[in-house]
């Protein structure tokens, strides 16, 4: 049983709380939002009041929060309420920047530290069946595995500071891209009378085949379970896939690399946010390349 302060108990970070608790730790928890800490605490979290009170005595700190300046400004305030060697863990999805800002932080405060970032979004989070990603030294890794594994199914070590995040937002320009690249597909198919289940048939055995087919199909039938058959009801939501997105396209533009699709993946899903979709699943985005093409 490890005491553990849960800062940020929103779509994920409550169910992952929840359970943290079922695991038989010692949860405390808070968030901004007072209606999120009631529901935490009705799944077993010990409510906070505030940051201080919830990371009193805690010997593992996790920050689940929406951006990189939410979880450098939540680490800074770390510095003065906890005691040197506690683990502290970001699993948001940020920019690789703010992750190496809040390990700088860490290392200051002679705190163990990890960014471990996520994928399998809220059902995941419910479930316990995450995937991390995680960054950080090998003895924080070793601290901080058997603490995930109560959130998660596969806890990979990236590599050093920062390494999660690098993976996280690499993954997610692969998906973006292929998403678009799968949609336009089932767009064209449809101009040429091609049906959709005729063309999953081919190029889900064929050398078209990827997860945006295959589990995430954007258009209804073919994947039953897919957000397609739920009236694109997320899922992922496309506005976390354009964040995801403009991280990399940052990444990219900080590091030196040339990702010219996924720069244009950005672009094609900052329109669909503006067009008012973002709360859509972002297979939805196929709804978009059929009216461009009607035009
Ligand atoms: P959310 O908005 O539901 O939850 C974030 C919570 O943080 C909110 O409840 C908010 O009140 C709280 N918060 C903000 N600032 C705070 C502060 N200073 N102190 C305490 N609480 C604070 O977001 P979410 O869907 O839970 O996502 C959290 C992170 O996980 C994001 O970085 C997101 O990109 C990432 N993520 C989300 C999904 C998903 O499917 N929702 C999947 C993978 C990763």
């Amino acid at each position: 049983m490890t005491r553990i302060a849960f800062i940020g108990l929103g779509n994920m970070g409550g169910p992952m709380a929840a359970n943290l608790v079922k695991s038989g730790h010692a949860v405390s928890g808070f968030d901004l939002s007072e209606a999120s800490v009631k529901s935490a605490a009705e799944a077993g979290v010990i409510p906070a009041l505030s940051l201080t009170e919830a990371v009193r005595d805690a010997e593992c700190v996790i920050t689940m929060l929406p951006k990189g300046q939410h979880v450098v400004s939540v680490w800074t305030d770390l510095a003065t309420l906890v005691a040197e060697g506690t683990l502290l863990i970001d699993c948001s999805t940020v920019d690789v920047d703010s992750a190496r800002r809040a390990h700088g932080l860490g290392g200051a405060m002679n705190c163990p530290s990890l960014d471990a970032p996520v994928s399998g979004g809220t059902t995941g989070a419910a479930a316990g069946t995450l995937t991390f990603m995680v960054g950080g030294s090998e003895d924080a890794f070793a601290v901080g595995k058997p603490i995930l594994e109560a959130m998660g199914k596969k806890i990979v070590h990236c590599g050093g500071n920062g390494a999660g995040q690098a993976a996280k937002i690499c993954n997610n320009m692969i998906l973006g891209i292929s998403m678009i690249g799968v949609a336009e597909a089932f767009v064209l198919a449809e101009k040429l009378g091609l049906s959709h289940q005729a063309l999953f048939d081919v190029a889900s055995t064929s050398s078209g085949q990827c997860w945006s087919l295959t589990t995430y199909c954007p258009v209804p039938g073919p994947v039953p379970t897919s957000p397609a058959n739920n009236d694109y009801e997320p899922g992922f939501a496309a506005a976390l896939m354009l964040k995801d997105l403009m991280l990399s396209q940052e990444a990219a533009s900080h590091s030196g690399a040339r990702t010219p699709l996924g720069a244009h993946a950005a672009e094609i899903y900052a329109e669909f946010d503006r067009y008012g979709h973002g709360t859509e699943d972002f297979s939805a985005i196929i709804r978009m390349l059929r009216q461009t093409q009607a035009s």
